[in-house]
């Protein structure tokens, strides 16, 4: 299902980006002895791209008070982002990935003669790229950076973007941060869902058991069409899904199955929250510094008990999934629903996320 020769990923590639001005080819494709440059500023204007600004799209209830809706966060967006931060010289591919940063593709949802109202879902793309200082070995704190599980919740997507531009730039504290650690960046886990979702889309041959409620369009056309509903409650299936398949593999392989910190980025959510299935990472000294750099954000379960139920089971759901054995045995793994911000404020928290890293990093005595 996956093999394609590069000319075709290329071609892909290309027509997605075809209204992008950068050389896509020159751009991505990196020699390893390429040198390094040192002295290479990064300005913040660098991570701006243009987009078309996609706002007719399903408003979930923590957003309908902003006067300026947010931008849907489309799959061409994710696409323009990442070839845009492939060009530096500190972002590659993951092991899993070709050299265009491309996990593999979606099946699609071909056209249905049954069902003739139906439009096609062409297949769609799921990139895997890694941000670190090249030239320092040694063992390096492995994050795992995911977002667009819940395919409405833009939200995280412009949190992820937000962490990513930061840790990218020429900061000194970005610039440390990528030294010391290496980050796995999953913009899209859920690639056909954010598609329907952007494109308002219901299928007559696989609804969505949801539509018309507030959860609607947490899944994708082929869950929906097995009958499940929701993209977080189907990460321990194997061989069901093919995204939930490409992503796990993708991840453990790229990660060797065992990391330090890991984000699923989700909301919008009122409150803003943050949580963990993991008492320890709700009380190290990441948590300390998260709640000092976001302090209107809140954490979830005790003392207030806000979502302390969502911490735990079902198993599948994808933090827990990351946490467990057979997942990432992730030490600290999170989950994100950010508040029903504007553009800028979302930004900002990603910011906010790889900042709180970095305090810890520089805490004296860490292993870090
Ligand atoms: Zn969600």
């Amino acid at each position: 299902m996956l093999q394609q020769t590069t000319t075709q990923r290329s071609v892909v590639i290309a027509c997605i980006l075809g209204i992008w001005p950068f050389s896509i080819a020159a751009g991505i494709e990196k020699s390893p002895n390429d040198p390094v440059p040192t002295d290479q500023t990064v300005d913040d204007r660098y991570f701006d791209y243009q987009y078309d600004q996609v706002l007719d799209y399903y408003i979930i209830q923590a957003w309908r008070g902003l006067e300026q809706p947010v931008p849907a966060y489309t799959p061409q967006m994710v696409a323009r982002h990442t070839a845009l931060v492939g060009r530096l010289p500190w972002v590659s591919p993951t092991r899993s990935a070709d050299q265009q940063m491309v996990l593999g593709r979606t099946p699609g949802w071909p056209k249905d003669p049954d069902w003739p109202d139906d439009p096609e879902i062409p297949p769609q793309i799921m990139f895997g790229y890694q941000i670190t200082d090249p030239d320092t070995d040694g063992q390096k704190v492995k994050v795992v950076l995911a977002a667009q599980n819940h395919s409405t919740e833009f939200t995280g997507s412009w949190v992820l973007e937000g962490m990513v531009n930061f840790i990218a730039s020429s900061d000194p504290r970005a610039v440390f941060l990528r030294q010391k650690a290496i980050f796995y960046v999953y913009p899209d886990i859920n690639p056909e869902g954010r598609y329907q979702a952007v494109h308002r889309i219901d299928l007559q041959a696989a609804p969505d058991p949801n539509a018309g409620t507030n959860m609607r369009k947490r899944g994708n056309p082929e869950l929906y069409a097995a009958g499940e509903r929701d993209h977080n409650r189907v990460w321990t299936t194997e061989g069901a899904f093919s995204t939930i398949d490409t992503i796990t593999a993708a991840m453990k392989r790229d990660t060797g199955g065992h990391i330090d910190y890991f984000w699923d980025m989700h909301g919008p959510q009122e409150p803003a929250n943050w949580r963990s299935p993991r008492l320890e990472a709700r009380l190290n000294a990441y948590a300390m510094a998260l709640m000092r750099r976001e302090p209107d954000v809140l954490r979830c379960g005790p003392p207030g008990d806000f979502k302390r139920n969502v911490a735990s089971g079902p198993p599948g759901k994808m933090s827990l999934w990351a946490a467990s054995e057979a997942g990432l045995n992730a030490t600290y793994p999170y989950v994100y629903e950010p508040g029903g911000w504007t553009r800028e404020r979302l930004l900002q928290s990603g910011r906010n996320l790889a900042l709180a890293l970095h305090d810890v990093s520089t805490r004296p005595g860490t292993s870090w």
